[in-house]
């Protein structure tokens, strides 16, 4: 989406609840990643019309988005979140704690590859948000985990225009996770239990629905 439009879109925006402005502040401030705001009203939109019971995250940081969806999801709905930095994993338990969220949110430390092989109760909404280089590594566990009918969002994708270019066009360095997520964007748009679309909103989010008829 061209700048102008994302700003204008933005200026419409009808905010949140005063603690989740200033925690995205206080994230920005400290250079800590959270997710957009058009990725942010988007994730608003599916939880209030899908109404999960079930959440997966994976990628807490500091605990913004769990907490942005503990706003908008039913409130008996279960988040499981998935983070494996130390410093940010206290810090997102802390804000867990301060904003009363405990009962809702659980974080479970570690690396999230080895994290969702364990985990068997399936989820109705998995938002994605990790080392965009896992994605496809990812997949498979995550799409045994997301009940048919279930939704998953993907963050990240377009890798801030990156991934439209050729591979010789990419530093050497990041040539690995270019591959990776444009085999990734082929899986997830070639599953036959998905369906999913591709915006250019932030740095680019799937959209993947998995196909009621699937399991
Ligand atoms: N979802 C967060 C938000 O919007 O508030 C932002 C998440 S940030 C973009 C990505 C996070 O994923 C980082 O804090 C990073 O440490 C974590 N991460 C990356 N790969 C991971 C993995 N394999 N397992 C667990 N955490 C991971």
């Amino acid at each position: 989406m061209n700048n102008r439009s994302a700003v204008f879109i933005a200026s419409l925006d009808s905010g949140h609840v005063h603690y989740l402005e200033e925690l995205e502040s206080l994230a920005k401030e400290n250079d800590i990643p959270v997710i957009c705001r058009e990725a942010q009203g988007l994730i608003k939109f599916f939880l209030t019309m899908h109404k999960p019971r079930r959440i997966l995250e994976i990628g807490t940081a500091i605990g913004f988005s769990a907490l942005l969806m503990s706003e908008y999801a039913p409130k008996d709905c279960e988040i499981i979140t998935i983070e494996r930095d130390e410093a940010r994993i206290k810090a997102a338990e802390s804000n867990f704690l301060k904003h009363g969220k405990t009962k809702q949110i659980s974080l479970l430390s570690g690396d999230a590859l080895g994290i969702i092989k364990g985990l068997t109760e399936p989820f109705d909404f998995i938002f994605m948000d990790a080392a965009k280089g896992q994605y496809l590594n990812l997949l498979s566990d995550i799409l045994k985990l997301l009940n048919p009918g279930g939704i998953l969002i993907t963050d990240n994708v377009l890798q801030d225009g990156d991934i439209l270019e050729s591979r010789y066009a990419i530093t050497r360095r990041d040539r690995t996770i270019h591959g990776r997520m444009r085999d990734f964007l082929y899986e997830i748009k070639h599953c036959e239990t998905l369906c999913t679309e591709i915006l250019d909103i932030g740095d680019g989010v799937a959209v993947s629905y998995k196909l009621s008829s699937s399991t």
